[in-house]
Formats: structure tokens, C-alpha cells, sequence
């Protein structure tokens, strides 16, 4: 394939909006580069991948402490019986066979000043560094809620040991029960995820425990999809009616503040006190901790970049991307980290060769599946600004999925669902 490396970048950015997979190997000038990716996760997998695809002769590294990732996308049908987690766990052997170096490890710091990534005593050096770290649970935001509570008290909101935690205490929990969200402010990892975990909740208890409930108690007055959650709640659910398996309260009065383990019990900002059977206590999020540590957040407890190359604000040569990074209105979603990492991987590789990189567009889609047959999206193609400074999203492109719409549409759209999950996983871990 004949093409020149403006046109690759151009077409890397374009292909992002269109979901292409494969883009053409180029070499790169003499001398060996090296980038570092701190976090094998969504953003961290796709962007060591890109650049390895668009340049084999880059040296790249993921520094990730665990074997295998779990996908919290789809870890809701975990939670409602219908997957099972196996399903949702992805190994690094095909990115290693790429070329890839993955050292499973946790990096200390990342010091842009000497270019070297710090894990554990060694120093891994780099012309470019990519952190994608994903978010830090701010658990001390709950009184009484801690890492340690959470082994009793499940968030969920990583999936893996986690996820597993909370399918075994729903699947124990007495019919009759209550099982409470604690959904928290934003921003926030997956803005719809709180209310399609709810909504798998209670399509496994209607099966299996048709007494029991799932309360949502919400720092906030509204929510992601709402008006499709609300009208699936009340097909499927009995939402608003006597007896209903979906309630939701809420912000802010309903925020949770307070927890007590032993008890069972969380206490809301209005000071109710609420008992539940199971607690799954959402606290607020901020960067990934590597983020925090290496200076890369601002006062928000996020990373600021530049929209383009997604390269930080604050020191150049290390890019954020992912859930850790201010990317204005694109959400916090494993589509967006996926769609970032792809435009970063084509910057970092113009960069690298002191190229200008191409202007970038992004997309999302994001499917929720409330219950049998039943799913629903949003989905948006993002352009840069003319001064650079804002994602925005592009007018008449995407949109949510129509309240009117049929059954039938409804039922595809958990196909969709299932495919977007496949094609996602293939292209983020190969
Ligand atoms: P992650 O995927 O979390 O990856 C971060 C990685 O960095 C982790 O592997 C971690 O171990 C590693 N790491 C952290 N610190 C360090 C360190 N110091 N050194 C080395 N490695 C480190 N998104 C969708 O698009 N669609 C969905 O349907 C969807 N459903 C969701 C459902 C739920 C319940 C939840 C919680 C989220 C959902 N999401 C969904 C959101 C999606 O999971 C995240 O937005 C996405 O994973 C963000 O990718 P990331 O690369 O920023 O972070």
C-alpha cells in the first residue's frame, strides 16, 4: 500500500470514527523508539496495539499489573445471571506476539523530566509515554466505606474479584431482599452503568427472586438514557407502581454519606437510615493514583490534554488517555478510551518521527441492555473544535434510540450489544 504518513494519520483519526480495524505498517526513521504504556486496559491495550501496527519497529512496553483483564463492559450480565465471567477476561499473548513487551507490574511514577516510567526499582526509559491508568475509587468520600469494606460491601466498578463478589452475594440474598446501589456524582466511569446494573439486577431476582427489589439511592437528579431506562423499568419492571423491582431516589438527599458494614445499613445526606440485604456502594472516582502521583491531574482530580494528541497539559511527552483524561463531552466509556487510543497512537507516532499530527475525529456508542430482548444506545461522532480546545459532537450524527421504537429493534439491539463486545475485544487485545 502506497501511502504517505500524513495520509496515515489522516486516515488512523478517520478510522476511528468508522470503527476500521487494521491500519498499513510504516517504518520509521533510524534509531529505535521506545513508548512506555502505563495500564493494559482498555485505552493502554489499544494504544500499545495501534502503534505497534503502524510502526513495528517502535519498542513498546505496557507496564500492567494483572495477567488478565476483566471487561467491566457486559460485567452487568454477569451480575443478572445471563454471562458468565469467563466470558469477560481477556489475556496480553496476541499483543505479545505483536512484539509488545508486557511486564506485569505496578509503575510508582512516571517522570517526564528524565522520560523514564518507575516500577519497582527499575526505570523504563521512553521517547513517549502513554498512561492510561483508568479511575481511583475515592473511598474515603463515604464514611465508613474503605477498600477493606469493599470485600464486604462490593463497588463493582473495576470488574473481576469484584464482580464475582457481588453475583455471589445477590445470588445468597433471601427472596424478599433489598439490594441497594449507591450510584455515584459525576463525572464517573460508565454514565449509564449504575442504572443498566440495576436493571440486571432485577432481571435476575424476577426470575429467580420476584419479592425482591434493587433501591437506587443517587448523588445525582438525573441520569444517562433516563427516559429509556424509566420506560424500560416500567415494561419490564414495574417501575413507579406498588410493589415495583425498580426504585430510584434521588439527589441530592439520597446521596449515600454513611456506611456501616456490620449493620448493613447506609445513611443518606437527608439523614435516612436505609438496611439492605446487599450493598453495592459506587463512591466517587478521579483519575487512576499514577495519575495523581506524576502530576498529571489538575484541581478536578483529572488529566488535562491537548484534544488532538491527547499529550498532557502539563508535561509534554506523556499522553492520557481514557477514563483518566478530560476529553470535554466525550464520556467515560471503554468506546471512548478505545477511539482516544487510536488517535493518541497516530500522534504518538507522527510525534515520534517530529511530524505535525492529523486532525482527529472519535466516536462512541454505548448500549445498555435492561432486560430480555431488550437493549437500548447512544451513540455520537465527535469532531475538534476550530481553536482545538473542545471535543464536541457532531450535529445529526448518532443520537439515542427512539422511545417509539419497535420490539423487534429493541431485540437487535441486544445483538448489537453482544457484537460491539466481540469486535471491541478483538480489536483492543487482537
Ligand atoms: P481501564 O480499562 O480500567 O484500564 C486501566 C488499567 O490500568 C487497568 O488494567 C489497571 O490495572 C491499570 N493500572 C492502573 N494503575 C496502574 C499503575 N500504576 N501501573 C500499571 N497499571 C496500572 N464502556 C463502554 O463503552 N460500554 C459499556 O457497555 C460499558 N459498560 C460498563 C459497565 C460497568 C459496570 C462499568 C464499571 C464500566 C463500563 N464501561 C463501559 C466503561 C469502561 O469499562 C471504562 O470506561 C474503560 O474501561 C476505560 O478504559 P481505561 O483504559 O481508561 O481504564
Amino acid at each position: 500500500m502506497n501511502m504517505n504518513r500524513r495520509d496515515f494519520v489522516k486516515a488512523a483519526g478517520a478510522a476511528t470514527a468508522v470503527g476500521m480495524v487494521g491500519v498499513p505498517q510504516l517504518a520509521l526513521g533510524a534509531g529505535k523508539k521506545k513508548v512506555v504504556v502505563v495500564g493494559g486496559g482498555t485505552g493502554g491495550a489499544t494504544v500499545a496495539r495501534y502503534i505497534k501496527l503502524a510502526d513495528a519497529s517502535v519498542d513498546v512496553t505496557i507496564i500492567e499489573p494483572n495477567t488478565h483483564y476483566h471487561t467491566c463492559y457486559l460485567s452487568n450480565e454477569v451480575l443478572g445471571g445471563d454471562r458468565t465471567i469467563d466470558t469477560i477476561k481477556f489475556g496480553y499473548d496476541k499483543l505479545e506476539a505483536m512484539g509488545i513487551e508486557v511486564v506485569h507490574a505496578t509503575a510508582e511514577l512516571v517522570d517526564p523530566a528524565a522520560k523514564v516510567v518507575k516500577v519497582g526499582g527499575k526505570d523504563y526509559a521512553f521517547d513517549r509515554c502513554v498512561v492510561a491508568p483508568g479511575i481511583e475509587l475515592l473511598y474515603d468520600k463515604i464514611e465508613g466505606y474503605s477498600e477493606a469494606a469493599s470485600r464486604k460491601l462490593p463497588h463493582a466498578w473495576k470488574a473481576g474479584e469484584q464482580t464475582r463478589l457481588l453475583r455471589a452475594q445477590l445470588e445468597a440474598m433471601p427472596d424478599g431482599g433489598t439490594a441497594v446501589i449507591a450510584a455515584p456524582p459525576n463525572p464517573f466511569r460508565c454514565p449509564p452503568g449504575p442504572y443498566e446494573r440495576a436493571s440486571q439486577m432485577a432481571h435476575y431476582f424476577k426470575q429467580h427472586k420476584p419479592k425482591s427489589k434493587v433501591l437506587i439511592l443517587d448523588a445525582k437528579q438525573k441520569f444517562s438514557k433516563q427516559g429509556l431506562f424509566t420506560q424500560g423499568w416500567k415494561a419490564l419492571y414495574g417501575f413507579g407502581a406498588n410493589q415495583a423491582m425498580i426504585e430510584w431516589q434521588p439527589g441530592p438527599d439520597a446521596a449515600v454519606v454513611k456506611v456501616d458494614a456490620g449493620s448493613m445499613t447506609v445513611e443518606t445526606s437527608f439523614g435516612d437510615e436505609v438496611k439492605a440485604d446487599v450493598l453495592n456502594i459506587i463512591p466517587p472516582q478521579r483519575a487512576g493514583k499514577i495519575a495523581q502521583v506524576s502530576d498529571l491531574t489538575d484541581d478536578s482530580g483529572w488529566c488535562p490534554v491537548d484534544k488532538k494528541t491527547f499529550e498532557s497539559s502539563k508535561h509534554p511527552g506523556v499522553h492520557v488517555i481514557g477514563d483518566a483524561c478530560i476529553a470535554t463531552k466525550m464520556p467515560k466509556s471503554a468506546y471512548a478510551a478505545n477511539s482516544q487510543a487510536k488517535v493518541c497512537a497516530a500522534a504518538v507516532v507522527a510525534m515520534l518521527k517530529g511530524e505535525e499530527p492529523g486532525t482527529p475525529s472519535y466516536v462512541n456508542t454505548c448500549y445498555s441492555i435492561i432486560g430480555k430482548n431488550w437493549a437500548v444506545s447512544v451513540a455520537a461522532v465527535y469532531r475538534l473544535s476550530e481553536d482545538g480546545k473542545t471535543i464536541a459532537g457532531v450535529e445529526g450524527a448518532g443520537g439515542l434510540t427512539p422511545m417509539d421504537t419497535s420490539p423487534e429493534a429493541r431485540r437487535r439491539e441486544v445483538q448489537y450489544a453482544y457484537s460491539w463486545f466481540k469486535n471491541i475485544t478483538a480489536d483492543i487485545f487482537g
